[in-house]
């Protein structure tokens, strides 16, 4: 029996969640629905505390905490179910430690670098990041390095790899009913009202005219997927098109929306079929499950210049038998985890305060999540890319279960003097834009100019559930040179080097006050503590950081 899910997509959330839920409720109210879940299309910032900053790439100037703490630390709980993938405005620690997909706060749930759930039965694919042809290659090295340049592995951080984009082409038991990215796919822009884009925003123009807009890596994964809706922000901008892939098959309804800003469109309420009735459960999703199993050699740790494990040319879909082990080891899991009759996969929900370990003293982008640890260990898999909860990782101390934000400032301060952050003026209500009555579809659809340049990557064809059965049948051609899952993980790299000691004869200073120091101050103040002061002014401000943090 099928039934419906509202679902409200947001482009750009850049921690605007309290404005956000608000828009939400109202247009609930003024619509007469029931919200099933919120889509974020990335920027999410899901910063905990000032610690956080580091892990976020933007300037000292536009560090702000906004609203995304009181989420985490529990003094708000976010109305609806609500689902994003990452940006480049990211704590890449946080979100780096659920690589694999996890809750961020009760209710709110990251896809991972790469991820594909159920929500209801309604199949949701995501692809975290943007594009950056340099890091496109590389191994997801940031989190495990055990100690890394912070300018470069917090922009590498959130550049798409190869490896998430080959995982998510792989999906091909059922159809995909909806992909959520960052950005955009490249080349979607001429399914759509390329010209008046053009218009309204002039700087995009030499990029459509060159064909440059977009990331490759999601215009692979579109002709791959051909999935019944995509989903995208970061060029802030409503933008939607029809992209026709003239085989027959279905179009893919693409829709960017903008930032949550006054005036700006930045919701859009869908309502869509799904086929499970009933109460809307989060579950995992067997074939992706299998696939992260079937995958999980072509990771790597290893820091440039070392590659990414090549991807190999051909290379089976998960079987049916791969599927229904994946599904099997979940199912146990899942049920010892209290999953309902009617929904055996139901990611298990948060438990457990807020979570926030410490910050490693060389890796800022460093951080491990029992959520992480829990799913390796359902698959039967090791760390690869990301490292185990240890007893030595007590929680910092703001990361006490904590009923509010200002008991967590409170017990902040009195771990080591912080100056509160001075509180910011309320940001402006968004204005609440709504949607059409109707889904908006009716877009132009000139022909392209020119056709896209397509992916190298080459697919096998999709495994449907009686393809499987034959497929089974027949003895597998082998696949020569081709990394199997049973070859043995990567070698794990020793315990980083000992920290050395720091004496703190100086006054303490927040993390604030070193942020804004001038490179002269820096020095006066590694001076005072018996601390190196030669060196760059990251490296001099990393040294006092480490310091205070003692
Ligand atoms: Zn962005
Ligand atoms: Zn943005």
């Amino acid at each position: 029996m099928s039934a419906h899910l509202n679902v409200i997509v947001e482009g750009c959330c850049h921690g605007e969640l309290d404005n956000i839920y608000a828009s939400v409720a109202e247009v609930e109210r003024r619509r007469g629905v029931k919200v099933d879940l919120v889509l974020c299309c990335g920027d999410f910032q899901s910063l905990r505390a000032e610690q956080d900053y580091e892990a976020l790439a933007v300037p000292p100037k536009y560090r702000e905490l906004k609203d995304f703490r009181k989420y985490w630390s529990g003094e708000k709980v976010a109305p609806v179910l609500t689902i994003f993938v990452g940006g480049n405005h990211e704590a890449s620690n946080f979100l780096g430690s659920l690589f694999y997909g996890g809750w961020v706060a009760p209710n709110i749930y990251y896809l991972g670098a790469a991820g594909c759930v159920n929500v209801g039965g309604w199949r949701l694919a995501g692809a975290s990041g943007i594009w950056h042809k340099r890091h496109y290659q590389l191994n997801h090295y940031e989190l495990r390095a055990d100690r890394v340049d912070v300018r470069d592995s917090v922009r590498s951080a959130y550049h798409v790899r190869e490896v998430d984009v080959f995982r998510l082409a792989l999906l091909g038991e059922r159809t995909v009913d909806a992909v959520v990215s960052h950005d955009w796919p490249r080349g979607v822009e001429q399914f759509g009202d390329a010209i008046g884009l053009a218009r309204k925003k002039p700087h995009f123009r030499d990029e459509i005219a060159a064909n440059d807009l977009g990331s490759p890596a999601n215009e692979i994964l579109l002709n791959a997927l051909k999935p019944a809706h995509w989903f995208s922000a970061h060029l802030h901008c409503k933008f939607a098109a029809l992209v026709d892939f003239k085989d027959g098959k279905a179009p893919t309804r693409f829709l960017a929306l903008d930032k949550c800003l006054p005036r700006r469109d930045f919701l859009q309420l869908i309502t869509v079929e799904r086929p499970k009735a009933g109460k809307v459960e989060l579950e995992y999703d067997a074939e992706w499950l299998a696939i992260l199993v079937k995958t999980h050699a072509l990771l790597g740790f290893e820091p440039p210049p070392q590659r990414a494990p090549p991807i190999p040319e051909t290379f089976s879909r998960p079987s049916s038998s791969d599927i229904a082990s994946a599904r099997t080891k979940a199912e146990a899991y899942c049920r010892s985890t209290g999953a309902p009759e009617n929904a055996p996969l139901r990611v298990p929900p948060l438990t457990g305060p807020p979570w926030h370990p410490c910050r490693d003293r060389y890796n800022p982008l460093k951080e491990a999540n029992p959520q992480t640890d829990a799913l390796l260990k359902m698959l039967g898999l090791k760390h690869v890319v990301t490292v185990p909860v240890t007893a030595q990782m007590r929680p910092c101390p703001p990361c006490k279960p904590l009923a509010s934000t200002s008991a967590h400032a409170a017990a902040f301060a009195a771990v080591k003097p912080i100056a509160s952050p001075s509180s910011p003026p309320p940001p402006p209500r968004a204005e609440l834009v709504l949607p059409p009555p109707t889904e908006s579809s009716g877009v132009s659809t000139p022909p392209p100019p020119s056709p896209p340049k397509r992916s190298e990557l080459v697919l096998p064809p999709p495994v449907n559930t009686s393809a499987a059965a034959a497929a089974a049948a027949a003895p597998a051609a082998p696949a020569p040179a081709v990394p199997t899952a049973a070859q043995p993980a990567p070698a794990i790299p020793t315990a980083p080097p000992a920290a050395p000691p720091a004496t703190l004869a100086a006054p303490a200073l927040t993390v604030s006050e070193i942020n804004k120091m001038t490179v002269q101050k820096l020095k006066v103040a590694l001076t005072q503590r018996g601390l190196e002061t030669s060196g760059l002014k990251v490296a001099l401000k990393q040294r006092l950081l480490d310091a205070v943090a003692l």
